[in-house]
């Protein structure tokens, strides 16, 4: 036996003893009688112990050598799954699949029991998350501060064809990945008053005496980076009553009463909100925001101040991100507690506020932009308002210095909305509050220069710069798709999983070997077998894993427009019913995503996808050669593996609409060919992999704004187009809806009518293109060529180089060597 296969075969054996031990004496049973639920415990508990030591190291490390740290503060963290993941960052997947089979249990089985942590909405959740491992793997020193909330995103079921949401509770079984810290706890007040007292130099402070106060407890999840680089923190708090139960009114026999406090504590971190792009603009969302933002700010400045002299270092030492203005209130709160708390200066507290804050934006879109009214920003943070006016007054102020009196420009960059009725525009606060003010595509960043930001941006003409996303390759496509990850591995050696961004681009010599094609069509197929699978086993609907798996996956949303592909739907319905000779290609059509709860339009569409496919599956006339599924409840893990099983990736948002996008960026790093529009990341995805290999159709933003001028009626492009009008006409009759056949006229109509999106004027361009991707599906060698070098060109769009720039750019980190450098 050679030495490495005794190592590796201790290795199993000791890891073997210590899930048998977590088992016996942490989750309190043995063999014989554990459930699956049990042995996961056990499992993660083994796990876990990997990363402990880790974890000490890194935190000493960082303090021994006084480095700065990044803060990452984020209402959402979309995390999903974590067994595997840390697992396989830690080097010891193999090793605990084997250990589990000497167990007598299947390690494929037992990941599937640990429910998804899906604390946040969808691509901004999910883009801290992964930007998380990536500061662990490239051994930052972040912190990342969330909300702990008891219930993430709903869980959705299909009830008759529409969405019901039903109540996640992720932590019914516990949690074994984090740490309860009950002895880091900060207050938290809200309400009151502000009483101006004597400074003692003859001058006033401020004092504010809050009515209600409530308890922050830190709970901390070790985030581990590839191959155990560094483990880092993700911090998040959960709200506590001061007092758990008033005993005094309990004993009166006021049994409600006397946990009413609790309840009303406890509910700041009860559910997540559970919108997506649009605001959700209630008071308990701005209690989570400051609850969030003040615990995090005390931590930090306590932790900043037990390391350092002073707080003129601040800026050297600290980095505070805001991801979107979700917590933007942190503007005011740093200045509350460096004024009001640490006594110093207002104007040397704003320098250190804008120099050590950062804010990327996430969206254009008007509805999403948050405001707060000014009454209940007063109720609720009475010193906040004063703060948020005497920053507008100064900023105001500066701008007549420099003979600036342009009403409209001071209106519009005023940090108080006057016109619907007065609010405070958290963007703008962002904007002033911070140095950096990135956006996360090109496109995205370019258009926040022309249109949200026009007016700040020629006042601060340095501030705006662009951090395009990316995603983490050691999940999205080591973890989900370890079948091309082997062919990788193969083809350019270990090298591969360690620096993916630098080696992938070795692959596109391999794009031209018919051998290595088709053992990369053959890794696509086993990865559709799968999913298949799945999809008969949650739906009982079989499909044809030979035919393209066209892909639409996301927030359901009318600027990303499942509109438009269910008219593509039911066009290609039609033109397969009225043309049966003709060898159509076959398509299997698969949707799946969450819609707001409060967002009617986006839950019609999930049903009229619903109708379409139960319609169009149950045509015997279409024989097989269109199929239709919705697969319920959208999250991480269905994602996961839902990507790596593509043929075709829609990304076919309105231009100008999506930000950046990062399913895009998963779909074709597993080598689904893109069919989109010019918007987001698509734009430089376009520009990095090549024209050729993706199917770009329809208006540009440019065109989209153009179009707008024109008015948003469509009947003459209809009247223009057969195959839309009868598609339209189809559904608007009630082909799909016979049940209820007046279901889709109001839809309809608002396409013909009010076309926001830009669903009609498109679908002429977005038919054509489809048709070349049937036309591509025809010719395999060009095909899979395409989709090798996809995967080959992706590099760029690793959450490891977006990291970098953030570093370098706006936190002024170093990065630490990496193992290899
Ligand atoms: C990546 C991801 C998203 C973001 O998808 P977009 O198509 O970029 O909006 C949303 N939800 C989940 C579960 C994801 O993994």
């Amino acid at each position: 036996m050679s030495e490495s296969h005794s190592e590796a075969e201790s290795a199993v054996v000791q890891f073997k003893a210590a899930i048998l031990a977590k088992l016996r004496y942490a989750v309190g049973k043995d063999p014989s009688t554990a459930f699956d639920h049990d042995w996961f415990e056990a499992l993660a508990l083994a796990t876990r112990d990997h990363m402990i030591d880790r974890w000490e190291e890194s935190s000493a490390q960082i303090e021994r050598q006084g480095a700065k740290r990044v803060y990452y503060l984020s209402l959402e963290f979309l995390i999903g799954r974590l067994l595997v993941d840390n697992l396989s960052n830690l080097g010891l997947l193999d090793v605990a699949r084997q250990a589990m089979a000497e167990l007598g249990v299947e390690l494929e089985r037992i990941r599937e029991v640990e429910p998804d942590a899906a604390l946040g909405n969808g691509g901004l959740g999910r883009l801290a998350a992964c930007f998380m491992e990536s500061m662990a793997t490239l051994r930052l020193a972040a912190h990342g501060y969330g909300i702990r909330y008891e219930h993430g995103l709903f869980r959705q079921a299909i009830v008759d064809g529409w969405q019901a949401e039903q109540t996640e509770t992720w932590l019914d079984f516990g949690n074994p990945w984090e740490f309860e810290r009950p002895e880091v706890a900060y207050r938290i007040g809200f309400g009151g008053g502000v009483e101006t007292l004597d400074d003692g130099t003859g001058g006033t402070r401020q004092h504010w005496h809050p009515q209600e106060r409530v308890r922050a407890i830190a709970y901390d999840t070790p985030v581990v980076g590839w191959r155990g680089a560094s483990v880092n923190t993700l911090r998040l708090w959960r709200a506590r009553a001061e007092e758990n139960l008033q005993l005094d009114r309990f004993n009166a026999g006021d049994h409600f009463g006397a946990v009413a406090g609790e309840v009303r504590a406890e509910s700041i971190s009860r559910v997540l909100y559970p919108a997506d792009d649009t605001e959700a603009g209630q008071e308990l969302r701005l209690r989570q925001e400051y609850f969030l933002v003040s615990a995090s700010l005390q931590d930090l400045l306590e932790r900043h101040l037990r390391l350092h002299d002073g707080l003129q270092c601040l800026p050297q030492q600290v980095a505070i991100q805001l991801n979107d203005t979700h917590p933007a209130i942190a503007v005011v709160e740093l200045m509350r507690l460096l004024v009001d708390e640490h006594r110093m200066s207002w104007a040397q507290a704003w320098q250190l506020t804008v120099s050590t804050t950062s804010y990327t934006n996430h969206t254009l879109l008007p509805e999403a932009l948050e405001s707060w009214p000014v009454a209940l920003m007063e109720r609720l943070l009475p010193r906040h308002l004063q703060i948020i006016y005497l920053i507008n007054a100064e900023h105001i102020d500066a701008l007549r210095a420099k003979d600036i009196h342009d009403f409209r420009l001071l209106r519009a960059v005023s940090l108080i909305e006057e016109d619907h009725g007065r609010r405070v525009r958290m963007g703008n606060l962002a904007f002033l509050g911070a140095h950096s003010i990135n956006g996360v595509s090109a496109l995205h960043t370019r258009l926040m220069r022309d249109t949200v930001f026009r007016d700040l941006h020629r006042l601060y003409p340095d501030r705006v710069n662009n951090k395009t996303n990316g995603v983490t390759f050691r999940r999205w496509l080591f973890q989900v798709n370890p079948g091309l990850t082997h062919l990788l591995v193969d083809a350019l050696g270990e090298q591969v999983l360690h620096r993916p961004e630098d080696h992938l681009q070795a692959l596109e010599p391999f794009a031209e070997r018919q051998d290595f094609r088709d053992e990369y069509a053959l890794c696509r197929q086993r990865n559709k077998e799968l999913l298949a699978e799945r999809v008969r086993h949650v739906l009982g609907i079989s499909i044809d894993t030979t035919a393209i798996f066209d892909v639409h996956v996301k927030r359901i949303h009318e600027y990303k427009r499942q509109l438009l592909n269910l008219l593509h739907t039911v066009a290609l319905y039609q033109a397969i019913r009225n043309d049966p000779t003709t060898d159509w290609v076959p398509r299997v059509k698969i949707f799946a995503g969450k819609a707001a709860a409060s967002y009617r339009q986006a839950k019609l569409i999930i049903k009229l996808a619903n109708d379409i496919s139960r319609t169009i599956n149950g045509d015997p006339t279409v024989r097989g050669l269109l199929k239709v599924v919705f697969i319920p409840n959208y999250n991480v893990s269905l994602a996961e593996t839902i990507i790596p099983a593509a043929d075709l990736s829609e990304q076919i948002s309105t231009a100008g609409l999506e930000a950046s996008g990062t399913s895009n960026m998963k779909f074709a790093l597993n080598g689904a060919l893109t069919i989109g529009t010019l918007d987001g990341a698509n734009v430089e995805m376009c520009e990095q992999v090549g024209e050729d290999h993706m199917f770009i159709f329809g208006m540009t933003a440019q065109q989209v704004a153009a179009r707008r001028r024109l008015g948003l009626e469509m009947s003459d492009v209809v009247a223009d187009s057969e195959r839309l009008e009868a598609a339209l006409g189809a559904i608007r009759g009630g082909v799909f809806s016979p049940d209820d056949p007046a279901r889709y006229v109001g839809l309809v109509d608002s396409l013909l009518y009010e076309d926001h999106f830009m669903v009609c004027a498109d679908f002429d361009a977005y038919w054509k293109a489809q048709r070349q991707v049937d036309q591509r599906w025809q010719r395999p060698e060009q095909w899979w060529r395409s989709a090798v070098l996809n995967t080959a060109r992706m590099g760029w769009f690793s959450s490891d180089r977006t990291i970098t720039e953030y570093a370098r750019d706006i936190w002024q980190v170093p990065l630490p060597r990496r193992e290899g450098d």
